[in-house]
């Protein structure tokens, strides 16, 4: 059995539904099916869910929000003419929207998932409809009946642990089983959303939950790539990847799954294959608990900007038992994650996502550890972005360090910073967001361009 998902491109217009049924159709074992909203049908158009969200906002600031509704359901008319649907689903999705609009919320975070979960449902329901019009026993599951329940934290959900004994009873039902992505219902019974791209995570947890053979994720790329497309000419396709491998590319900006979408079935060990809904031929990117290194110790560079680093120096900070603990602790307090924690003698400095720091926050959390810690001075640097190497293979492997550091100083990128994890499965590297292109193109010619 697998579970399969396809991404809003695959969903963005009939065309593109027609394929994503004729690969259900290709495959008996395709049994659960998970959605997104449709897409981008090109560069400058606008994700339903985007609309979705635009809709949202004007409603709940008393703006005219019409105009934005009749597009979302233009959207999905114009899909259902392309599919030869008849008129019965359109009105039903409206319908559906008017629902959504018109129900008591009793917060602007409620209404806003309950609105952006409808791209996701309503395209499930009408891939159920034109699976069923071309004879297909298929049917449309919501995820309240199959008992997928979610944190209450509006847009930003995680997954409770009662959801996969209750997802696991799917294996019963007949036919084809066509899911939404991107939401599910805390226990109060609301709509709540996972973050942004959060269709990646539901077909995770269905896959787990399910113990399926495999995790097929439809999307508009053949593979992922050692270096994004975007960065380098023609980089080279990837057949085969570990969890590790991915979780640390996805982190540091590969965006062809999201950075949450393995947790579920890295626990249960069932491989992720990345699969062109344009190209179903093409075997993809396989993701895997463990895989034969092909001689190249490097498996792909990633760089993601939007960090910044608060530096703090005191003398004598390494007998300070506890010091590290009263940092962490001020963060805590101010509900800011932190990603990485580099530290010398007498320094320490915590990378964080700047989306993280407000201005009110960055002041008080610079005035805590100033007066609470009592350091020589602490400071704070934008303009941070981390380049990532990552390969199974770099474990005890000599030299891989001197070949990114050369190329690095051959290119006159300045290293700010430098982390390496135990497992050696990465090595991270600090510089300005200004360098980042390019070094990831010096890097990938180092390991990928030089036989
Ligand atoms: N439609 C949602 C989004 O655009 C979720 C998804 O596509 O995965 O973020």
């Amino acid at each position: 059995m697998k579970v399969c998902k396809f991404g809003g491109t695959s969903m963005a217009s009939g065309e593109q539904i027609r394929k994503v049924c004729s690969i259900i159709a290709s495959d008996p074992e395709r049994r659960v099916v998970v959605v997104s909203a449709p897409g981008k049908r090109f560069d400058s158009d606008t994700k339903v869910t985007d609309l979705l969200i635009s809709c949202a906002e004007k409603y709940l600031v008393n703006v005219d929000y019409k105009p934005v509704l009749d597009e979302i359901i233009g959207r999905f008319g114009e899909i259902a003419a392309d599919l030869g649907l008849g008129r019965q689903i359109v009105t039903d999705i409206e319908n559906n929207l008017y629902t959504r609009i018109s129900l008591p919320y009793d917060s602007p975070e409620k209404f806003m998932d309950r609105m952006k979960a409808a791209g996701e449902d309503n395209a499930a329901r009408l891939t159920a409809c034109y699976l069923r019009s071309q004879g297909i026993n298929a049917q449309y599951l919501n995820p309240k009946d199959a008992g997928l329940f979610l944190s209450d934290e509006y847009g930003n959900a995680r997954v409770l642990p009662q959801s996969f004994k209750n997802l696991a009873k799917i294996k019963n039902m007949e036919g084809i089983i066509i899911f939404p992505g991107f939401f599910g219902y805390s226990l109060s019974g609301e709509v709540v959303t996972f973050p942004r791209g959060g269709s990646d995570i539901t077909g995770s947890i269905l896959a787990a939950a399910l113990e399926v053979d495999v995790y097929e994720n439809f999307t508009d790329v053949d593979s992922v790539f050692v270096a994004s497309p975007k960065i380098v000419e023609n980089p080279k396709p990837i057949s085969e990847l570990t969890y590790r491998e991915m979780r640390e590319l996805a982190y540091a900006g590969f965006s062809v799954l999201h950075e949450e979408t393995l947790e579920p079935v890295y626990q249960r060990g069932i491989p992720v294959n990345i699969r062109n809904t344009n190209n179903p031929s093409s075997p993809g990117t396989m993701i895997t608990p463990a895989r034969k290194t092909n001689g190249c110790p490097v498996a792909g560079v990633a760089g993601d900007k939007g960090f910044c680093s608060i530096n703090i120096h005191k003398y004598m900070m390494n007998r300070e038992i506890g010091f590290g603990r009263k940092v962490l602790q001020i963060l805590e307090e101010e509900f800011v994650p932190f990603e990485h924690m580099p530290s010398g003698i007498d320094d320490i400095s915590i990378i964080l996502r700047r989306k993280y720091l407000d201005d009110d926050r960055k002041s008080r959390i610079m005035e805590r550890i100033a007066k609470e810690l009592r350091v020589d001075s602490v400071s704070i640097e934008y303009d941070l972005a981390l380049v990532m190497v990552v390969g199974e293979g770099m474990n005890r492997t000599v030299g891989i360090m001197s070949r990114i550091t050369k190329a690095l100083a051959q290119s006159g990128i300045n290293i700010r910073m430098v982390n390496q994890g135990s497992s050696e499965v990465s090595i991270m590297f600090g510089i300005s967001e200004a360098d980042v292109e390019k070094a990831i193109k010096c890097i990938y010619e180092e390991f990928f361009c030089l036989a």
